[in-house]
């Protein structure tokens, strides 16, 4: 979903961006790596930041832990290679951090590990969940998740058999995993290049995204938690069908406002800028603007999610965009129906429908 009120918010590198395979530094030893992504969301920022590590016989290795990893697509692999070769500086990657488990970020995780015999730092959560995603399960498509969407109110014949051959979608986007991990989890710190990053845990847009944030550098590198010109999309899955990621995703962003307004924020999308508290703030004021929205047009009739896709996406979708579009419904339905200002109730077809409560 766009929230763009970006004009207010400053870009600390102004439009400069790295080119195709180079890096621009942000400070020094974090570089700023911008790859293209084959979809609408058409690019990812990975980052470099300059590390040291201690090998098992006690020798100080010098080298780069990695943050995030584009998908597994031979055009990503072809600038990693380039960058290899011209941006590391001759030094070895030691460490591959991945914020969150989204294919945009996971993806050529297993790779980079492999080549490089790194270790994968993660969330727990969302490793696990990364590792079921791989074994091709229905929560990505299939025909559960095309019988969730009918549930809600889908009955675009075109959009349903769209969501039923999907169902190898993750793995075709994802490198086969390493099989072992180090955990990375709330308030926990990483050092990296002897500076300590502090492990902030977020929810309702991955199942636990964990961003970093170094005070003594003052950069957060936000991952898709806090994105400077779109707001992240917060779904309900067929695979836990009675979520309420919005409350989750909220709350957790509530949480930036504990850090230094003139922070400097590395988005995975978009460009660094500062200004976290204000882009905060307008994540929040857009969720609530669209539960608004939501609310009034529950006064005229009952709403499935599939009814409110014209209310929040005042665009044409396609089938990709649809199934973010309707998790993305069901999300601020469900935050409404678990605050009790709509109740749930079947309607005669066997579609959830949401009501105002009768007073
Ligand atoms: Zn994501």
């Amino acid at each position: 979903m766009t929230a763009s009120n970006e004009s207010t918010l400053h870009y600390s590198l102004g439009e400069r961006l790295p080119g195709p395979a180079q890096t621009l530094e942000i400070a020094p030893g974090v570089k700023w790596i911008r790859m293209s992504l084959p979809f609408a969301l058409d690019h990812i920022n990975l980052w470099l930041l300059r590390d040291r590590q201690q090998d098992i016989h006690g020798q100080t290795r010098e080298g780069w832990t990695v943050v995030d990893c584009c998908v597994n697509r031979s055009e990503a692999r072809a600038q990693w290679e380039q960058i290899f070769a011209t941006q590391l500086e001759g030094l070895p990657i030691l460490r591959v951090i991945v914020t969150h488990m989204h294919p945009d970020h996971i993806g050529l995780a297993g790779w980079l590990c492999e080549h490089w015999q790194a270790p994968l730092w993660i969330s727990s959560t969302d490793y696990n969940v990364a590792l079921v995603a791989m074994k091709d399960r229905d929560g990505f498509g299939g025909e559960s998740g095309a019988d969730f969407y009918k549930l809600h109110g889908q009955t675009d014949a075109q959009f349903l058999a769209h969501v039923r051959g999907r169902g190898s979608y993750y793995p075709s986007l994802v490198s086969p995993l390493p099989s072992t991990y180090h955990r990375i989890i709330d308030g926990m710190e990483v050092e990296i290049n002897g500076h300590a990053w502090q492990c902030i845990a977020g929810y309702g847009h991955a199942p636990e995204h964990i961003a970093l944030y170094c005070p003594e550098l003052n950069i957060l590198i936000s991952g898709d938690m806090v994105l400077p010109r779109i707001s992240a999309n917060v779904s309900v899955h067929a695979a836990e069908p009675e979520a309420n990621p919005l409350q989750l995703f909220l709350s957790s962003l509530e949480r930036y406002f504990a850090l230094p307004e003139d922070t400097q924020v590395l988005p995975s999308h978009g460009k660094p800028f500062t200004g976290l508290h204000l882009r905060v703030q307008q994540l929040i004021d857009h969720h609530h603007e669209r539960l608004n929205d939501i609310m009034q047009a529950a006064q005229a009739e009952a709403l499935s999610a599939a009814n409110i896709l014209d209310v929040l996406f005042k665009r044409q979708l396609d089938s990709h965009q649809m199934t973010f579009a309707m998790g993305e419904a069901l999300a601020h339905l469900h935050y409404l129906w678990f605050a009790k200002q709509l109740v749930r109730k079947a309607d005669e077809h066997g579609v959830l429908r949401f009501y105002l409560p009768q007073t």
